[in-house]
């Protein structure tokens, strides 16, 4: 089932360019906000949106736990110098009331909320009727239908000005990232949700300063709609997440040095990329077809397997062809990963296939 949303651009301008969404991971103080509001000035890096966390989710108690609603009166301070928009997160009804009190423009539900859909629910049924843009954060997991069943959460309730954030996700094992990226989920997102925008939040995903350029081109490559950056005027006394903070002059920097790409839908592609998908058209209809025809043999391995009584999964057999083909691809400079994603799907549905010809053979005889 696919989703739906009436592409709507906030008065922002979401459509036509990346949004660009920056400011410090907590509100600290009237004079930390003033200060990174007057240094994004002088960097000539004001963002389209300013954000701010007034509650900090925090893995473990006696940290820095959000500055909590005095947060919100200092954000008069950037409407004064930036005039944009504001958000900030909210995980609970309390966080709602208090964010709508104070004029909040944008919220957001952070990726340890949206796991949860109790609490997703409670601050979708308390935004019920308030014609405000929310933003959720994916999950902590990679489980994309938690992330969208959060989305429809909102937009049940009536809210449609709604965007998705990806933050990575946690992984037990790969260490490089503090969250770890997965670029085909916010693009099967958008595939099944038509017209929902997807911000990227390098910040999150790399968790220090030096990845941040890197990631950010990554998402704008896999064409995500914009960019939150965490952004302090002294990153490194920041009350958290020092480690990957950025100033506005270096995100002015990092921004600078991205190569925007245009969405492809913008412009009618040229002649030369006509041919070049017509010739991938007809490629993929040989691939098809071939496929069907090694799937046609398949099944008669799974007849004759049914005769003489062999299992379906041969482990020797399964091993070489995986070891042939892996080494071929890796020849014809096709990575090892793709190899082997490619060849245990095809593997899954011959396995499959033969073992529906086994459950066929237990049917007949039990009719007879
Ligand atoms: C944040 O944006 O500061 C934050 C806590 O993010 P996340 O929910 O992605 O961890
Ligand atoms: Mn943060």
């Amino acid at each position: 089932m696919e989703n739906h949303l009436q592409t709507q651009d906030w008065g922002l301008g979401l459509k036509e360019k990346h949004l660009i969404i920056a400011g410090p991971c907590s509100a600290e103080t009237p004079e930390q906000i003033e200060k990174i509001c007057l240094d994004m000035k002088e960097a000539n890096m004001v963002p389209d949106v300013f954000r701010a966390g007034i509650w900090k989710p925090r893995t473990r108690p006696g940290s820095f736990e959000g500055i909590g609603e005095i947060g919100l009166t200092w954000m008069e301070i950037v409407r004064h110098h930036l005039n944009v928009p504001i958000t900030t997160e909210v995980g609970n009804t309390a966080h709602v009331e208090s964010a709508l009190k104070h004029g909040v423009d944008i919220l957001w539900i952070g990726a340890r909320t949206t796991v949860n859909p109790f609490a997703v629910q409670e601050i979708a049924d308390a935004l019920k009727g308030v014609d405000i843009p929310v933003m959720v954060k994916n999950p902590m997991n990679p489980d994309l239908e938690l992330w969208r069943g959060a989305l429809e959460r909102l937009q049940t309730v009536g809210i449609n000005k709604l965007a998705a954030i990806h933050r990575g996700f946690s992984d037990a094992y790969d260490k490089r990232f503090r969250n770890k990226p997965n670029w085909s989920m916010p693009m099967h997102l958008k595939r099944i949700w038509k017209g929902m925008q997807v911000i990227n939040d390098p910040s999150h995903i790399v968790g220090n300063r030096e990845g941040l350029l890197e990631t950010a081109q990554r998402a704008v490559n896999f064409g995500l709609d914009g960019l939150m950056i965490e952004t302090h005027h002294d990153p490194d006394n920041a009350w958290s997440d020092a480690k990957q903070q950025v100033t506005p002059r270096r995100l002015r920097e990092i921004i600078d040095s991205i190569d925007f790409k245009k969405p492809l839908e913008a412009e009618q592609p040229s002649e030369k990329l006509q041919d070049l998908r017509r010739a991938v058209d007809h490629i993929d209809d040989q691939l098809l077809d071939l496929l069907a025809e090694r799937f046609a043999i398949i099944d008669q391995i799974g007849d004759h397997k049914r005769e003489h009584n062999l299992t379906v999964f041969q482990a020797e057999r399964w091993k070489a062809v995986m070891d042939s083909r892996t080494q071929k691809g890796i020849e014809k400079n096709l990575s090892e990963k793709f190899m082997k994603e490619l060849l245990y799907c095809i593997h899954e549905e011959s396995v499959k296939r033969q073992e529906k010809k086994l459950r066929e053979d237990v049917s007949v005889k039990k009719s007879v």
